[in-house]
């Protein structure tokens, strides 16, 4: 799966710790955790490096960049469509594999052609709900 995702990018280990990181990740770190995870093993990565590694497995689409945190930017390695669910208190999102199915009429589509669509569930996560 990782060779997928690195087709046209030049390897250096630094990239390929990040890359091993996203592999199978599900807990849509930020950039931010990515770069502290893959320190640990790079003492030298910069956060540069994780940064436009980052955007550049973006722009091949290997990963996609998940807006619905307020705080920060998180990072999905998954590339099957499927929506999220957002703990409105600890900021854990989740997957949710279920396709619903939305129907955007004809009259609304407004010209688009329609290529998917996100659901976000926003709630309390049990930990949460259980005051931690
Ligand atoms: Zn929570
Ligand atoms: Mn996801």
């Amino acid at each position: 799966m990782i060779k997928n995702k690195i087709k046209g990018l030049k390897m250096t280990p630094q990239r390929l710790a990040i890359l091993a990181y996203l592999e199978g990740n599900i807990d849509h770190p930020s950039a931010d955790d990515i770069y502290k995870a893959v320190l640990k093993k790079f003492p030298t990565m910069s956060f540069a490096t994780v940064y436009n590694t980052l955007e550049s497995l973006k722009n091949r689409g290997s990963v996609s960049e998940l807006t619905i945190d307020p705080d920060k930017k998180r990072f999905d390695p998954n590339p099957d469509p499927h929506n999220h669910l957002i703990c409105n208190k600890c900021r854990k999102i989740l997957d949710i594999h279920i396709d619903y199915e939305l129907r955007v009429p004809y009259e609304k589509k407004q010209g688009f052609e329609i290529t998917g669509n996100h659901i976000k569930f926003y709630g309390i996560c049990p930990k949460c709900r259980r005051g931690k």
